[in-house]
């Protein structure tokens, strides 16, 4: 037990109920706060469900997610694919409506903003897209697809854009020559400087960035990776980062939030996270090996084993107990509570407590098993 229990000065938060994105942020101010969101969606009621007169089950997206992002940081978000990041993203932005919780921005409560309110919002929070192929209007030139923001908002004249477009190429590494093309006629790097350039024509404060790398090949993922760390220097900008790929968030972000099925299970320091990662699910990501080609990327969580559950019905007790290789039977009891492994970090899992039930259940054989496989 001494090899694992590594964390034995920890001890439960009285908010047992927090989340672990909630410990104090490293650069000051909370620009985005974001308490107990939920996001659910409602599932059609089954043919079974109507003879057997059952409620259809949601599929619950984000379960009870809170963090914070201070003015300046960068955020990660990381987790499998479908464990409700990008959703989260997306509700932070109000581009989804919350079903529950609280989202802060500067101060003010998003969730009850006036449609005023709201637009003032929308010119101060932006996002880029994951797919610089999908999220770019074909019959649109760059210079129009950079000025949309302004053109919806009515901000400056037709040759005021079309000068502010000019610069935007210039700043993320385009030609201002290359206004009247479209997006055809760039590669996948440059369509996503054009998503980039259009994202900061408002001159935001937060912006999400929904795995903007992830789609381009690996020597232009560095380019645009040190791109966004330039411009975030120059706009002063504060950053949601959210990428499936922890060798990504390492490079770019201050701390790192993990998330499972829908919850955040550790979050902390990028350096402190790699060093000494406090919740076996943070350990099997950073156990995938960075890779390069297309096909080994999409092995990335291979030392994962089992099928990530249905976020429809999740397991009992520690959500990531089917798959977890320290699983033990107290896991399938009861969900571990928010544990603070020191005073920047915290993960949800029972081996962070010495005084557990955890340390003297069984281990759940069949896990550690397939893990030694
Ligand atoms: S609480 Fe148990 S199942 Fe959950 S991560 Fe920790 S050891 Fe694994």
């Amino acid at each position: 037990m001494s090899d694992t229990n590594s964390h034995t000065d920890a001890t439960v938060d009285s908010h047992t109920n927090a989340d672990p994105g909630t410990e104090a942020t490293a650069a000051g101010e909370p620009l985005v706060s974001v308490e107990g969101l939920r996001k659910y969606y409602a599932n059609e009621q089954s043919i079974v469900d109507r003879v057997l007169g059952n409620e259809p089950e949601s599929v619950k997206a984000v379960d009870g997610v809170s963090f914070e992002v201070a003015e300046g940081e960068t955020l990660g978000l990381v987790g499998e694919s479908g464990c409700g990041k990008s959703t989260t993203g997306e509700t932070v932005l109000r581009l989804r409506e919350a079903t529950e919780g609280r989202i802060t921005f500067d101060g003010e409560n998003l969730l009850e903003m006036s449609d005023g309110e709201l637009t003032q919002f929308r010119k101060r929070a932006q996002i880029v897209f994951q797919d610089p192929f999908s999220s770019l209007d074909p019959r649109m030139t760059a210079g129009d697809i950079i000025t949309e923001g302004l053109k919806i908002h009515g901000v400056a004249d037709q040759a005021e854009r079309r000068e502010t477009a000019r610069d935007l190429l210039e700043r993320v590494g385009l030609s201002a020559d290359q206004i009247d093309r479209y997006p055809h006629e760039f590669s996948g790097g440059q369509r996503q400087r054009i998503g980039i350039a259009r994202a900061l024509a408002l001159d935001p404060e937060f912006v999400v960035l929904d795995e903007p790398v992830s789609a381009l090949d690996v020597s232009v993922q560095a380019q645009i990776l040190n791109l966004l760390d330039d411009l975030q220097d120059e706009f002063g900008l504060t950053y949601l980062f959210i990428a499936h790929n922890l060798s990504v968030v390492r490079h770019i972000c201050d701390r790192v939030a993990v998330m499972y099925l829908g919850k955040i299970v550790e979050t902390g320091p990028v350096d402190e996270i790699f060093a000494d990662p406090a919740h076996p699910y943070t350990k099997a990501l950073l156990a995938s090996v960075p890779r390069v080609s297309t096909e080994a990327r999409e092995e990335d969580f291979a030392t994962l084993h089992g099928d990530v559950p249905s976020p429809r019905n999740p397991p009992t007790g520690c959500r990531f107990h089917t798959r977890c290789p320290e699983a033990r039977a107290a896991c399938r009891e009861s969900a571990p509570p928010d544990y603070a492994v020191n005073d920047r970090r915290r993960a949800k899992c029972f081996r962070n407590d010495a005084d557990h039930a955890y340390w003297d259940s069984e281990p759940i054989e069949e896990n550690a098993r397939t893990a030694g496989d």
